[in-house]
């Protein structure tokens, strides 16, 4: 099946033709000063579905996912503290201390979301080295300049900056005119900083002590893992008009070619219908998730009921409505893979159809769910079960793993399988403390749980 993805260069849909044999694919990782928040988690679902997707239509895969952990300023350009340092001061660590432990819970987060994680992580402070080659390379090639205070990219001499965005008036949400600036233009972007004597993470370079911009290092670390050109860069909508476009600024500046063939962004989601907000409380990890009650495939599931290229708005009404959408799912999948009887050919082979047609297309994963729901009225079949199994290949809910046998669940009460649910997912989690604290609270209240090998039953104690 000819897949078509959207290309924010182009803003269409163009067929997907990768370059070589094995699909190449850069993302944007996170800055790795604090949790990540769900809006941040859309960004690694999206990526997620987009690697098994081609994995589904049978393509190798090689991925990079960066960690920034220098270089990225409060104000997304070239102005305020590092993010990192700024965190370090504040908690009294030393910045690579901030990085480690928001690195761990990162990938913490991914694995409880069933990420698939790319094949290579690469942290910026480890390349130090390629991104000052570069930017020494951008100088001697006339594209970055001097200042007082760092090296700066000459977007002047870039004739299509812009294009990504296809903001070309001077305007883009980077651009700063600093009186105090020796920048050539305003939209000129740091590649290189001179560190201040006091500023913790500095290295060597010609210029003196200084510390890398943000945007190099996607640029330099892409090279170094993808070559010249390579087939996908993904990332979040913010993106678009400065990081990415500095990107490919300077990454056609230093290889005179192209970065990525497809650059895709997903679109941002907002809490009850605005921005998250720190001052609102609105800034929801994973974590705060948990604390009432859902669990992060519950989050997964809910962002796949948006395509990714929309706003997905955030209520704990929507969640808890793809919650019961999801339950709904586990219900009847278990029931189908208790049947013996098998669901005709055709049949069979019509659902996959119109599922692949679907995903095939950018990526349609909501109308992929509703294949799914649709598929799964059939009368209880094991080869319904199996189908959806594969199909669980793209959606990543791990299907296989989170049952409930529903016939004896329907005689027990909500509360008791809210709390059997709960408990079976801080199992999952490796949570043993707490997943033995609510096995207890469900056996005072009249019930025990048998666990299978993978998935659990409710049973009514026996009072004798
Ligand atoms: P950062 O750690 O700020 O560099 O962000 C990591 C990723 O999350 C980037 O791809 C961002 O574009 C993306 N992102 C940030 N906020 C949101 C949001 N509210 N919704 C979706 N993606 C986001
Ligand atoms: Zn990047």
């Amino acid at each position: 099946m000819k897949l078509k993805f959207f290309n924010t260069l182009s803003k269409s849909k163009e067929s997907f033709n990768p370059i070589g044999s094995t699909v190449k694919m850069y993302t944007c990782g996170p800055t790795v000063y604090s949790h990540a928040h769900i809006g941040n988690m859309r960004a690694y679902v999206f990526m997620d579905t987009l690697r098994r997707t081609l994995k589904y239509f049978g393509y190798n895969i090689f991925g990079v996912l960066n960690i920034t952990d220098v270089g990225h300023l409060t104000d997304d350009g070239d102005y305020g503290d590092d993010k990192i340092t700024k965190a370090a001061k504040q908690q009294k660590k030393q910045p690579l201390e901030i990085a480690k432990y928001y690195t761990e819970i990162f990938f913490k987060d991914l694995q409880t979301l069933n990420i698939d994680t790319p094949e290579i992580i690469a942290r910026a402070t480890d390349h130090i080295d390629e991104m000052l080659q570069m930017c020494i390379s951008l100088v001697n090639n006339g594209f970055a300049y001097q200042t007082e205070d760092g090296i700066y990219f000459d977007v002047s001499k870039a004739n299509e900056y812009g294009k990504l965005s296809g903001d070309k008036s001077g305007n883009k949400a980077g651009a700063r005119v600093d009186i105090n600036s020796q920048k050539r233009n305003p939209q000129d972007f740091a590649l290189w900083k001179i560190a201040k004597p006091n500023h913790i993470m500095q290295w060597d370079s010609p210029w003196g002590a200084s510390f890398p911009g943000w945007h190099i290092e996607c640029s330099a670390m892409a090279h170094k893992y993808l070559g010249t050109t390579f087939d996908i860069h993904t990332g979040g909508i913010d993106h678009v008009p400065v990081h990415h476009e500095n990107e490919i600024a300077q990454s056609e500046a230093f290889n005179n070619c192209k970065p990525a063939n497809f650059w895709m962004h997903n679109e941002f989601i907002q809490v009850d219908g605005g921005k998250m907000s720190k001052s609102l409380g609105t800034v929801y990890t994973l974590n705060d998730l948990k604390d009432r009650g859902f669990f992060a495939m519950h989050f997964k599931y809910f962002c796949h009921t948006t395509h990714y290229r929309k706003k997905l708005n955030f209520t704990f009404e929507a969640l808890k409505a793809a919650n019961t959408s999801f339950d709904r799912v586990l219900e009847s999948l278990s029931q189908h893979r208790q049947s013996n009887i098998k669901t005709n050919v055709d049949v069979l082979k019509d659902f996959k159809t119109q599922f692949d047609s679907a995903i095939a297309d950018d990526l349609n994963i909501p109308l992929g769910l509703g294949v799914l729901h649709t598929m799964l009225k059939l009368p209880y079949s094991i080869s319904v079960f199996e189908l959806a199994l594969q199909f669980d290949a793209v959606l990543g809910l791990g299907l296989n793993t989170v049952q409930v046998n529903a016939q004896k669940c329907s005689t027990i009460p909500q509360s008791i399988a809210d709390i059997a649910k709960a408990r079976w997912q801080f199992k999952i989690d490796k949570n043993f403390i707490k997943a033995d604290e609510l096995r207890k609270e469900i056996e005072q209240k009249g019930y025990s749980i048998v666990d299978q090998k993978d998935s659990y039953e409710i049973q009514l104690l026996d009072k004798k």
